[in-house]
C-alpha cells in the first residue's frame, strides 16, 4: 500500500487516496499525537518563507484532546517530582518581562486582532478562541501578572466590619526560605520530609458506601453543595495563606483538584518542608472564606417576568466601565442596580450577612512523605491521575443513581450565581457585572454551570510560584532539550522574534484534510521514536520512556 504521508506524491495523488478520518484518528490517538491540531501559518521573518504548522491543541496548559491530556499528565508530575523535596533555593523570578514572556503577549496581542476580525466577518471564532484560551494559560504559567494584559481590577474598600480576619493561629517568626528543614539520622544520613495533604469539603447529607450517591436525595443540601464547589479555589487560596503564616517559611506546594465520587471537588497537595500533622489540621479547621455577594434569598423575576435591556435610559450617572445599557423592570419601569451600586448597598448594610461562607470538612488526611521513597512516587501518581478527566467525567454513567445525583447537582447549579457576570443575577434585581443585552437568568454559558464541571471552575492544577522555579512551558523545553541533545543536533533558535504566526482562515484550500494533517504527524512521531528507540539501546542503565512519552 502507498505511505499516504509519503512527500514524494503529489497534492492531487494525495487527495485521491480514501482516508476515513476516523481511521487517522485511532491512529493518531495510538500514537499519542493530538487529535485536534490547530493550524497556524508561520513566517520566517529570517529567511521570508511561511510554512503552516500543526500546533497540538495540548500545546497549552489545558488539554483538549486525549493524547495532549496523557502527555501534559507526564510533564505535570516531572513538574511535581522536581519540586517537593528541593534541596536548594530556588532562584528569584526578575520582575522585568522577559523576551518569552513578551514574545508570548505580543503573540496573543495579534490574535486577538484575528479573532475579532473574524467575528467582524461574521466567521466561525471556535477555533481562534481555543487558540487565546491556551495562550492566557501560557502567559499566566509564564508568570505574568494581570497588570501586562490590562486585566487587573482596582480592589474595592471593604468596610473593617467585614474584613476577613486571620483566623486565631499560632505564627511562627518568618523565615527568608522556601525549603524544609532537614534531618539528620542515627545513621548520619540526612531527611528531608515532605507532606501529603488532602483537604475535603464538608458532608451534605449520608452517602452510600462506595457509590457515593446520597441515601436521601431528599434532604441533601444540594445549594449547599453548589456554592461550595463554586467558590472551593478562593478557599484554596486562603488555606495556603493561613499555612504560610503559620509555617513561618515560604511554603511551596503543588496540588490538584479532583472530584470526589459524590461530585464534589477534593484537593491533593504536596507541600514542601514538614509540619505538625495536628498543625495542619488546626489551619484546615480555621479556613474559612466569605462571600459578599448580593443576596439571592428573594427571586424577583422568573418566567415569563423578566427584566428587559433599554440602551436608551434616564441614568443620573454615567454608564459603568463595559456597560452601556441597563436592565430594568418591565412592570414599574426602575432600572435595576448595577453591580457596582448592589455591593455598595451591600457595603453600607449593617445587616448584612454574606451570601456563603466556604469551609472544609473535618476530613483532613496528612501524610509525611520523604525524598526518593516509593510513598513519594505514589503520591505524585495520585495527584495527576484524574487531570485527564473533568469533574463530571469520573461520573458512572451506567449507573442511573450516580446520574440522578449529578442531574440534581447541576439543577441547583442552575439559578446560582457563578461569577459577578453570572446573568442568573437577574433573577434577584441585580443587574450582571457588564451587562449586556441577550442576557436571562438560567441561561449562563459559564463553564461552572456544566454537568462536566459541577460548579468547579477553577484550575485544576495550583503550583506556587517558587515550586520548581520553572514554568510548565519550561518543563517541556528541558525535555525538547534533552532530546535535541541526546540526537546531537542543536536546539531551535531562540531568536523570539524570527516567527510572526497567523491563523489559517476557515476553508482555505492550502490546508489539508484533517485525517492527512494527523497521519503526516504520526509519521514525524515514529521517526523520532525510533531514533529515541536506538538511542536506549545504547544509552545502558538509561530508562528513556518517560523521554519517549513526552518527545
Ligand atoms: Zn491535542
Ligand atoms: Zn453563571
Amino acid at each position: 500500500m502507498t505511505n499516504p504521508t509519503d512527500r514524494g506524491l503529489s497534492r492531487a495523488e494525495r487527495q485521491a487516496m480514501p482516508i476515513a478520518l476516523d481511521v487517522a484518528v485511532e491512529i493518531a490517538k495510538h500514537n499519542g499525537v493530538c487529535i485536534r491540531p490547530v493550524v497556524l501559518r508561520r513566517l520566517d521573518t529570517h529567511t521570508g518563507t511561511t510554512e503552516d504548522v500543526n500546533v497540538p491543541c495540548g500545546t497549552t496548559m489545558e488539554a483538549k484532546c486525549p493524547p495532549c491530556a496523557k502527555r501534559n499528565r507526564y510533564l505535570r508530575m516531572a513538574q511535581c517530582r522536581e519540586g517537593w523535596h528541593l534541596e536548594a533555593e530556588p532562584s528569584t523570578t526578575p520582575d522585568e518581562p522577559t523576551e518569552e514572556q513578551r514574545w508570548l503577549v505580543e503573540f496573543r496581542a495579534d490574535m486577538q486582532a484575528q479573532r475579532d476580525a473574524a467575528e467582524q466577518a461574521g466567521d466561525d471564532t471556535t477555533d481562534l478562541d481555543a487558540v487565546l484560551t491556551g495562550l492566557d494559560d501560557e502567559i499566566n504559567a509564564a508568570g505574568i501578572r494581570g497588570t501586562l494584559l490590562g486585566r487587573t481590577a482596582a480592589k474595592r474598600n471593604r468596610s473593617t466590619r467585614r474584613r476577613q480576619d486571620a483566623p486565631d493561629l499560632p505564627k511562627r517568626v518568618r523565615q527568608n526560605t522556601t525549603l524544609g528543614r532537614t534531618f539528620t539520622g542515627s545513621d548520619g544520613a540526612t531527611y528531608r520530609p515532605s507532606l501529603f495533604v488532602t483537604l475535603t469539603l464538608p458532608s451534605y447529607g449520608r452517602i452510600r458506601a462506595g457509590q457515593g450517591v446520597p441515601v436521601d436525595p431528599a434532604t441533601y443540601d444540594y445549594p449547599r453543595a453548589a456554592r461550595d464547589a463554586l467558590h472551593f479555589s478562593k478557599l484554596v487560596d486562603r488555606f495556603v495563606q493561613n499555612l504560610r503564616r503559620v509555617a513561618g517559611y515560604d511554603v511551596q506546594y503543588f496540588s490538584s483538584v479532583e472530584p470526589q465520587k459524590r461530585l464534589a471537588p477534593h484537593l491533593h497537595m504536596a507541600v514542601r518542608g514538614t509540619m505538625p500533622r495536628a498543625e495542619i489540621k488546626a489551619i484546615a479547621a480555621a479556613t474559612y472564606h466569605q462571600v459578599w455577594w448580593p443576596s439571592v434569598d428573594e427571586v424577583r423575576f422568573e418566567g415569563e417576568h423578566l427584566p428587559v435591556w433599554t440602551e436608551r435610559s434616564e441614568r443620573a450617572e454615567p454608564y459603568p466601565d463595559g456597560q452601556d445599557g441597563d436592565y430594568l423592570d418591565p412592570a414599574t419601569g426602575e432600572l435595576l442596580p448595577t453591580w457596582h451600586e448592589a455591593l455598595n448597598r451591600l457595603d453600607a448594610d449593617e445587616e448584612a450577612e454574606p451570601l456563603h461562607v466556604v469551609r472544609f470538612g473535618p476530613q483532613v488526611d496528612v501524610q509525611g512523605v520523604l525524598s526518593g521513597t516509593p510513598d513519594a512516587d505514589q503520591c505524585i501518581r495520585y495527584l495527576s491521575k484524574y487531570l485527564t478527566k473533568s469533574l463530571g467525567d469520573t461520573l458512572d454513567t451506567d449507573n442511573p443513581a450516580q446520574r440522578q445525583h449529578a442531574a440534581r447537582m447541576v439543577e441547583a447549579l442552575r439559578y446560582e450565581p457563578c461569577s459577578p457576570a453570572c446573568p442568573n443575577w437577574l433573577r434577584y434585581g441585580v443587574q450582571p457585572k457588564n451587562a449586556k443585552a441577550g442576557m436571562a437568568p438560567g441561561r449562563c454559558r459559564g463553564k461552572a454551570h456544566k454537568p462536566e464541571h459541577l460548579g468547579y471552575a477553577g484550575r485544576r492544577v495550583l503550583v506556587s510560584r517558587k515550586w520548581s522555579n520553572k514554568t510548565l512551558a519550561e518543563h517541556k523545553r528541558d525535555r525538547r532539550t534533552w532530546v535535541m541533545e541526546a540526537l546531537g543536533l542543536a536546539d531551535q533558535p531562540t531568536d523570539p522574534h524570527r516567527y510572526v504566526w497567523k491563523p489559517v482562515p476557515a476553508g482555505d484550500d492550502n490546508i489539508p484534510s484533517l485525517a492527512l494533517r494527523l497521519l503526516r504527524m504520526v509519521a514525524e512521531r515514529q521517526r523520532w521514536r525510533a531514533t529515541l528507540l536506538a538511542l536506549e539501546d545504547r544509552a545502558v542503565g538509561q530508562d528513556l520512556s518517560a523521554m519517549r512519552e513526552a518527545a
